[in-house]
């Protein structure tokens, strides 16, 4: 047997429908009323599929299928079921659902594997609410459990308390961390870009996921009149952000794909038409599936902001926002995933992820692949984000096939 389109598509909506907004999209952020309906939903459907469900001290949900021996380390695969505002339905949640029915697809087929398999719903993985990624982070031993548990949100509200409100205690949950207890991580996501799409294939495997160096820069210059200060004299905060914005734009098409690089905003002061900018600041975001190649750029497009900051007699400085180093799927997991998807009849490709995912703090801990099904148009973190339901079930089906295979 082979995965059902219409059951992921009915499993997808049913939780879709769970934290639904006027807007028509969802939100659904941890530890609030919509979240806990979408945990009671997950957990159900585990159980009906013959999984053993626990919570971890974090919130992490775990369910279980045992293997003939029990003593292994498991193979494990899921995501995450939290979103951003008005997000759509398949974010993370085609990778818990497609999980559990993968886990049909074995009970069908009679499989019974040596290792256990477990199905993961990493909590918080957006971070709307409290730290993103808090889940993995845990798991995968890179956070403290009760650095998480004393995390506020905005508000000021205790995650420990927020949790619990959910009627678990805490106390008596086993503890995330998992070094050396996990064999195997695989990931199926939606793409969130539109390569699959462009290309008509039906899923992509993952070689790394992008590493990020993200850094914001402000100028400081001299206001003066449009009109009086003559353009030899001027210290203009405007014209060194708009030349960082042409360099970050000029040196990433000079290193090629995959690197990317963006300036996402843009801030001016006064901000007013016929006085020359005193101050600007410029959020520089750049991206790269290779280490070397990141940290590199990343040093380019710096040393250019000094220099242009000469040039327009400003004074600039750069404050680092965030580095995150790429993530190097497993190669063997890759070539397994490859192979299943042969097996399947999958049309494939091999390609790198833009965004991060659970995937990459499990990476800390253990060998991990990823499965990737088209996004339409590239759309994500919106509502008009879709994948087709026969997509799905083909990355179901190579994530099914993958599991048997890890888990033998
Ligand atoms: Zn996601």
């Amino acid at each position: 047997m082979r995965s059902s389109a219409d059951r992921i598509k009915g499993d997808l909506e049913t939780l879709g429908e769970i934290g639904k907004t006027e807007a028509g999209g969802v939100s659904r952020f941890i530890f609030t009323d919509e979240d806990f309906e979408a945990r009671r939903f997950i957990t159900g459907l585990m159980q009906s599929v013959g999984l053993r469900t626990v919570s971890d001290k974090v919130g992490n949900i775990i369910g279980r299928r045992p293997g003939r021996n029990e003593d292994l380390p498991p193979v494990m695969t899921g995501s995450h079921i939290d979103t951003v505002p008005n997000a759509g339905i398949f974010d993370g949640c085609v990778g818990v659902v497609g999980a559990i029915e993968a886990m049909r697809v074995l009970n069908a087929n009679g499989v019974t594997s040596n290792r256990p398999i477990e199905v993961v719903v990493f909590n918080n993985e957006e971070g709307v609410r409290f730290e993103p990624l808090a889940g993995s982070k845990a798991m995968a031993c890179q956070a403290s459990v009760d650095s998480i548990l004393n995390s506020r949100d905005r508000d000021g509200a205790l995650f420990r308390e927020a949790f619990e409100r959910g009627g678990q205690r805490i106390d008596g949950l086993p503890s995330p961390c998992r070094r050396g207890r996990v064999r195997a991580f695989v990931e199926l996501h939606i793409e969130q870009g539109p390569i699959l799409e462009k290309k008509g294939l039906d899923i992509g495997i993952v070689g790394a996921i992008f590493g990020i160096r993200q850094f914001l820069t402000s100028f400081r210059g001299v206001a003066g009149h449009a009109g009086g200060t003559p353009m030899s004299m001027r210290k203009d905060a405007v014209l060194a952000a708009a030349k960082t914005v042409v360099a970050v734009d000029e040196i990433t098409k000079r290193y090629g794909p995959p690197a990317v690089g963006t300036v996402g905003s843009v801030r001016v002061y006064p901000g007013v038409v016929n006085v020359i900018g005193e101050q600007s600041e410029v959020s520089v975001d750049v991206r790269d599936s290779d280490g070397s190649r990141l940290r590199s750029r990343s040093g380019e497009v710096k040393r250019r902001i000094k220099a242009i900051a000469r040039a327009t007699s400003t004074e600039f400085e750069i404050v680092d926002r965030l580095e995150i180093d790429p993530t190097a799927m497993s190669r063997r997991i890759s070539r397994v995933i490859e192979v299943c998807a042969k097996r399947v009849g999958a049309r494939y490709t091999h390609l790198d992820s833009g965004p991060y995912h659970d995937t990459m703090m499990m990476a800390k801990i253990t060998k991990c692949g990823m499965i990737f099904v088209p996004s339409r148009d590239g759309a994500s973190h919106s509502r008009k984000e879709f994948t087709e339901w026969r997509q799905i079930a083909k990355g179901v089906d190579v994530l099914s096939e993958t599991l048997v295979a890890l888990s033998k």
